[in-house]
């Protein structure tokens, strides 16, 4: 098969049709028309297999993801989705793979209400590189900087779940197959919280995406806003599974070390935090508080009071 026939049979009029698309896949670029007194927010993130995914994979849960991870990153800043772009290398035409991935991918870019408007196709080893452009109201992104002395600190939904499923999927970790199911889920289709970012905007004063983990995306708030913080681990949201797979130490290290969760963190003022609360019950996503800023540069960790050493993920020191 033909590079446009591949464009042409998986990728061309994928995802949510979009009035403010004026060119899709077809010409040499799209064209594209933002709405007035918005930011155009852009993101860009490849899989490549072997380094970010298995070759076993499922070609759906790839689909998904590839476009997930991006959204994550709309939803931190707080920004609405709009229009992608996908530049997809592969080392053969395997249509099987290709109809299951393409209509995993454009399922969840309709659900998300992102158009498809353009990308590459060219062969080569797999990987998937996709950005999405996403639309903020001007001046009301949320960033990494923002976040100030007395501010609190929260997280959505559960941490560590994504880095235990991929522990099982490597056979580092074995835990009960209902359970082991229930991580591998969390691996392969986390939630971008595209919602709760958008409702964040005027109340969070800073916000990131859990993708390399807690203690260092933390670490990423603390050193562009010049604060530190103190986080207390026994209220950090862990799932039944979590708690029911594995001790509380090893536990405790998947929630603050573990990757690709893809939740938000994000930190608020004492005013705000009673609209904050009731605007992320509307959207409909579980959220935890598990510290405060404070002074200085460090993260302290705290457990019933004492200061909490992790020894068995053999992290040190967490001074950003
Ligand atoms: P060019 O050589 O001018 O870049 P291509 O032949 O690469 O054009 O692409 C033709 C059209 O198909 C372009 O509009 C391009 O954006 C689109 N396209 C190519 N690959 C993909 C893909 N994987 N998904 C979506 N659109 C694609
Ligand atoms: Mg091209």
């Amino acid at each position: 098969m033909k590079e446009f026939k591949v464009i042409d049979r998986f990728f061309a009029g994928r995802g949510q049709p979009r009035r403010d698309v004026e060119l899709s896949v077809g010409d040499d670029c799209a064209l594209v028309n933002p709405a007035e007194n918005k930011s155009i927010a852009i993101t860009c993130d490849t899989l490549v297999e072997n380094v970010h995914f298995f070759p076993d994979m499922p070609a759906k849960a790839l689909g998904y993801k590839a476009i997930a991870v991006n959204l994550s990153d709309l939803a931190s800043m707080g920004a609405e989705p709009a229009w992608m772009t996908l530049a997809i290398t592969l080392p053969e035409i395997d249509e099987t793979w290709l109809d299951e991935f393409s209509a995993s991918l454009s399922e969840t870019a309709e659900y998300y209400g992102v158009a498809l408007v353009g990308g590459d196709t060219t062969r080569g080893p797999k990987s998937i590189t996709i950005t999405i452009n996403g639309q903020v109201p001007k001046g009301k992104a949320l960033t990494r900087c923002g976040a100030k002395n007395g501010d609190w600190i929260y997280v959505t939904g559960t941490l560590g779940d994504s880095a235990l499923g991929l522990d099982v999927l490597r056979s580092k970790q074995t835990v009960a197959d209902d359970a082991a199911t229930y991580f591998i889920q969390r691996h392969y289709y986390p939630t971008p919280r595209v919602l709760a970012g958008q409702a964040l905007r005027s109340l969070a004063s800073s916000a990131i995406d859990l993708s390399d983990g807690l203690v260092s995306d933390l670490g990423h708030v603390l050193k562009r806003s010049e604060v530190g913080a103190i986080v207390d681990v026994t209220a950090l949201p862990l799932s039944d599974a979590m708690r029911t797979s594995v001790d509380t130490d090893t536990a405790l290290g998947y929630a603050l070390t573990g990757g690709e969760d893809y939740e938000l963190l994000f930190t608020v003022p004492e005013s705000q935090r009673g609209a904050l609360e009731i605007a992320l019950a509307h959207a409909g996503v579980s959220f935890a508080r598990i510290g405060q800023i404070s002074t200085g540069n460090k993260l302290r960790l705290n457990k019933d009071g004492e200061p909490y050493n992790p020894t068995n993920f053999g992290f040190e020191h967490f001074s950003s």
